[in-house]
């Protein structure tokens, strides 16, 4: 995975004529945070955890990337994705450099107790290195906003231990003579600018309306800009994909935060989504032809209920067995859609298929879900791909919404978010498309050129 994101940037820099010394600059982060602690488990024994965040760039502001707790988790792979958030907040343009965090840990193996303790021991593990204009970590793999509450709570604890007159001396010495577990001291969060340290929090604390969508509501605003560029083209061009219903069908891998509102947009803007699928399975509506969605929400509700995607082909408003067949995640991979939106997880689109694939475009809402040799081979063919840095920079540009709010101390209706959203997305696409018609490249080199010169800018003295 570094490797490649690696190998992006080098090749970028080689087709700016980037110094040897500017490409190095931007190959390596800034720093490499891999530490241990401790942290007592339920059963009253230490059990030691390993942890990092990277921090990749700064020239364009503090780092900005999630943390993720996965047994999987290696120096090389947060390094990885710190790189690639350097790239996105950067297409994204966003006054943000890349980070990323990560504990080597399987969250579904400790108790909730254990998890709180964990996430606790990180924030004090790295709460010298972070803050709202330093370095503002966000959820990612199995964290979320409960796990922001905790960890944001935790660093203002600290905050205050270490700076505020509300905690004396005498306070604090009350607290330990009676061993009282420190943890266990929640300060009044007045100063909303350290509540910016963190984002993807619950509302309450600081969070923002409009965050649990974003990412989905993103990539469909994209997607809508993609084709209105698309049918000029083909217009201009003569080809027979004369407008817009040339780019209709969708087809979404991966039923999540992502897919899920992917799906529901999608549908709402007037895209037909014809099939969805999660990791047990897909599922095909056989209305293709009738210009019909499946309805998401209720897709969801009958899930809940079936405990499986399986029969809940649901349109119109109900939910009916005759109207759709199930199929395997790399059938709906395969099948003739316009747009195939994969969602789920990385690689899923490689060597192995690459020739079955039979939709024009593809929206990379998934970090790396095509392989470089598939995206390759792909765009050789003719088809489009959005890729994820520009795809999914919904999420970490409503992310940076909620930091803006925390530091001006504002609340926005969920309206204004959108607005904004939109806005931003349209200058992100904007920007990578035309620098893609300019210079009669891919969707993603244009998007690695992009993102390289808004940083280099700023690195100005790297040029050489
Ligand atoms: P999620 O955990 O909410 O959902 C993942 C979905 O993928 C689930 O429906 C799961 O059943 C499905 N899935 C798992 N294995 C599958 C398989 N083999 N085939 C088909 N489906 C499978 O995760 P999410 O937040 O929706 O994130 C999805 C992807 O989007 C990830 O790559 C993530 O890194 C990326 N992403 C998420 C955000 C965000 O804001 N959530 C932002 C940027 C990128």
């Amino acid at each position: 995975m570094l490797e490649s994101a690696q190998g992006v940037i080098k090749k970028t820099a080689k087709d700016l004529g980037l110094s040897s010394s500017a490409t190095e600059r931007l190959l390596q982060p800034e720093a490499l945070h891999e530490f241990h602690f401790s942290v007592i488990m339920d059963d009253g024994k230490p059990r030691l955890f390993t942890g990092y965040r990277v921090q990749h760039n700064s020239a364009l502001g503090p780092y900005k990337g999630g943390i993720r707790f996965h047994p999987g988790v290696s120096r090389e792979e947060v390094q990885a994705l710190a790189t690639l958030m350097s790239i996105k907040c950067a297409v994204a343009a966003l006054p943000y450099g890349g980070g990323k965090g990560g504990v080597v840990l399987d969250p579904k193996t400790v108790s909730e107790a254990e998890l709180e303790r964990i996430s606790k021991a990180y924030v004090r593990a790295i709460a010298n290195v972070i803050g709202p204009e330093i370095d503002v970590p966000a959820p990612d793999v199995n964290t979320n906003p409960k796990i922001m509450r905790w960890m944001v709570t935790e660093y203002l604890r600290l905050k205050s231990v270490q700076t505020s007159p509300r905690l004396d001396r005498g306070q604090l010495q009350s607290v330990q003579s009676k061993k009282t577990d420190l943890n266990r001291f929640q300060p009044v969060p007045t100063d909303s600018n350290l509540l910016a340290t963190f984002t993807g929090k619950p509302l309450d604390i600081g969070g923002t309306l409009g965050r649990t969508e974003a990412t989905g509501r993103g990539g469909v605003m994209i997607l809508k800009s993609l084709v209105q560029r698309l049918a000029v083209r083909d217009q201009r061009s003569g080809t027979d994909r004369q407008s817009p219903v040339a780019y209709k069908t969708v087809a979404v891998q991966g039923f999540g935060n992502v897919g899920y509102f992917f799906a529901e947009l999608a549908a709402k803007e007037g895209f037909q989504v014809i099939a969805v699928s999660d990791s047990k399975g897909a599922i095909v509506g056989n209305d293709m032809e009738k210009n019909k969605s499946l309805d998401a929400k209720l897709v969801v509700e009958c899930k809940a209920e079936k405990g499986s995607l399986s029969g809940c082909y649901c349109m119109d408003g109900v939910c009916d067995i005759k109207k759709g067949r199930t199929l395997t995640n790399d059938e709906l991979l395969e099948l003739p859609v316009d747009i195939l939106v994969p969602a789920a997880l990385e690689n899923v689109i490689n060597k192995e298929n690459m020739q079955s694939i039979k939709a024009k475009v593809i929206v990379e809402m998934a970090n790396g879900p095509v392989t470089e040799e598939a995206y390759e081979y792909l765009t050789k063919k003719g088809v489009i791909i959005v890729p994820d840095v520009l795809a999914n920079s919904g999420g970490v540009t409503v992310s940076y919404l909620e930091w803006y709010q925390n530091m001006k101390g504002e609340k926005w209706s969920e309206e204004k978010v959108n607005t904004k959203l939109q806005e931003m997305m349209d200058g992100a696409f904007d920007a990578i498309w035309d620098k893609s018609v300019k210079k009669n490249m891919n969707l993603k080199q244009a998007a690695f050129e992009v993102a390289i010169e808004r940083i280099l800018k700023k690195m100005v003295y790297y040029m050489s």
